[in-house]
């Protein structure tokens, strides 16, 4: 199927976003993150080894890894440290590109406040200070 003019043009903020997240993390005194075993680890351990938005049990099999501010033109998430988080795969699916803290109280309930904080100790930890319109919820 061809592919359209948006979809090309979101494919290359990606790949300009991928790069300038390997800048931002080498600049904080990071490896600048990939798919490496170490780094899923240290995700994984950071999150107590559940999904960060409904809780679920996870391991380095079933890690889908999302993007709290989404890699798209108009919310410009880096792929880097304290943006990326551990999820299960249908929550993968199913936040696509909406704002997390809404996706949270869908998905998490009454521990919706603890996800919610655990997820921003992880990015003050991370000292991920990039912030865009579109993240306030
Ligand atoms: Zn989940």
């Amino acid at each position: 199927m061809a592919r359209s003019k948006s979809d090309i043009s979101n494919s290359a903020i990606r790949i300009f976003l991928q790069e300038v997240g390997k800048f931002y993390d080498e600049a904080r005194g990071y490896e600048a993150f990939g798919p490496k075993v170490a780094q899923k680890d240290e995700l994984l351990d950071f999150f107590d080894h559940a999904c960060c938005f409904c809780g679920v049990e996870i391991d380095r099999k079933s890690l889908s890894q999302d993007h709290l501010i989404p890699m798209n033109k108009s919310a410009l998430g880096l792929h880097a440290w304290g943006n990326v988080v551990p999820c299960c795969s249908p929550c993968n699916n199913q936040k696509q590109q909406k704002p997390w803290k809404e996706f949270i109280a869908l998905k998490a309930g009454s521990e919706s406040q603890a996800r919610i904080d655990k997820i921003e100790s992880f990015v003050a930890t991370k000292k991920y200070l990039i912030t865009t319109d579109s993240q306030q919820a």
